[in-house]
């Protein structure tokens, strides 16, 4: 992974009137920079150039996952005057996964508005329900109050947006850029956000897939510039994001998720000895402390159900998962971490089967019985497994079994 955030929040393509990338090269250029959920936020219709209505109806036609990326379909709402008034009405308001809204030129809003206009107009964009984030929240064009919309976006958990276009523009120009009043004013504005308890997210505005590879270097630039922690960003918890955003919460894509034929080129699942590049297995959603991992895979369908005589245990959520060969070492250090006592979850690429517990991994080969028993010992007698749950020798028949 070399992009130093997993979530893109911000981006456009050829379908915003004046970006030049397809969302099929977003996605790819997502994939190749590491990013797992990628937000496509289109500019509302009120923008010049931007696509009318229509378009952002057909959302539910788009796969939920292109080229192993989580795509939030999204709009960038415009604000259209000082009550904060969006040009997301109607079908709009019942599609896009994913709300920004934002001060934009080519568009009806005022050019004679004041600091005071321009403060009300976002104070209201962030009351509105219906928005997810407030993008690039000052801007020469639009100087805005920054404490008053840190504490309007604190109190009701709208993110607040570090636009890195902006600020690497500004780096761009002038290696000093702290002078500069939208340095000044977006440090006011995060500051007192975090006081708040309000949180903010790291996003790239991209206009054309190059732009989505966001370095390590420019985001930690920007967070000196800005004084913050790029490990305080929202945009790198998945977990925290889902707080936000209904459409990331678990369960939310599963229908679609299931039926989906997902990406071109994708293997199906088949029961001959076929050489899978991915890795497959199942996650059980109540078993993770942080489901962040879930944004590190791609999950390919769910279900619900009990455990076998662990029925006080409840309903849980299977999540059945696919990780490619290159990825899951980073995947399996974060699930030891991550998985609760008391549970396991494996992974299986031909022979190869790797059974994560609580601090522990096993790495098995089929056939290798010794091995395979003293997973099986290690997880009812160190972690309190109930032996029919696991039944590891058939996973690898079956690894979404
Ligand atoms: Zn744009
Ligand atoms: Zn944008």
């Amino acid at each position: 992974m070399t992009n130093a955030f997993s979530a893109d929040l911000h981006s456009h393509t050829i379908a915003s009137g004046h970006a030049f990338s397809t969302l099929d090269d977003m996605a790819r250029a997502a994939a190749e920079a590491g990013i797992t959920v990628l937000g496509v936020t289109e500019h509302g219709p009120a923008m010049d150039g931007a696509p009318h209505a229509g378009f952002f109806d057909m959302a539910g036609r788009l796969p939920p996952i292109l080229h192993g990326v989580r795509v939030l379909p999204g709009i960038e709402a415009n604000i259209l005057d000082r009550t904060g008034r969006l040009d997301l009405t109607g079908d709009l308001l019942e599609f896009p996964q994913l709300v920004l809204a934002g001060l934009h030129g080519r568009t009806p809003y005022p050019s004679n508005a004041t600091l005071v206009d321009n403060t009300d107009a976002v104070v209201r964009a962030a009351q509105n329900p219906a928005v997810h984030v407030i993008a690039h929240p000052y801007r020469s064009a639009f100087p805005v109050d920054g404490k008053i919309l840190a504490e309007a976006a604190a109190s009701t958990g709208t993110l607040i947006e570090v636009n890195l276009w902006v600020f690497r523009s500004l780096l761009e120009k002038a290696p000093d850029a702290s002078a500069d009043p939208v340095v000044s004013q977006t440090r006011l504005l995060l500051e007192r956000l975090q006081e708040c308890g309000g949180r903010y997210v790291l996003s790239s505005d991209a206009h054309h897939a190059s732009e989505l590879h966001t370095t390590r270097a420019l985001v930690s630039a920007v967070c000196r510039l800005l004084d913050i922690r790029e490990d305080n960003a929202a945009s790198r918890n998945l977990a925290e994001l889902a707080a936000a955003i209904p459409a990331l919460r678990p369960g939310r894509a599963d229908t679609r998720l299931q039926s989906w034929p997902l990406a071109a080129g994708r293997e199906e699942p088949s029961d001959g000895p076929t050489d899978h590049r991915l890795w497959r297995g199942v996650f059980i959603e109540e078993s993770l402390e942080n489901l962040s991992l879930l944004a590190a895979v791609n999950v390919v369908g769910a279900s619900s159900g009990s455990l076998e005589e662990e029925g006080d245990r409840g309903e849980v959520t299977f999540r059945r998962v696919e990780v490619p060969e290159e990825a899951v070492d980073a995947v399996v250090a974060e699930a030891v971490q991550t998985i609760k006592e008391g549970w396991y979850l494996h992974l299986v690429r031909n022979d190869h089967m790797k059974v994560v517990f609580r601090g522990k991994v096993f790495s098995l080969q089929r056939g290798d019985s010794d091995a395979l028993q003293a997973a099986v010992d290690y997880g009812v007698q160190r972690q309190g497994i109930k032996e029919a749950q696991l039944g590891l020798a058939r996973l690898f028949a079956d690894p979404f079994g």
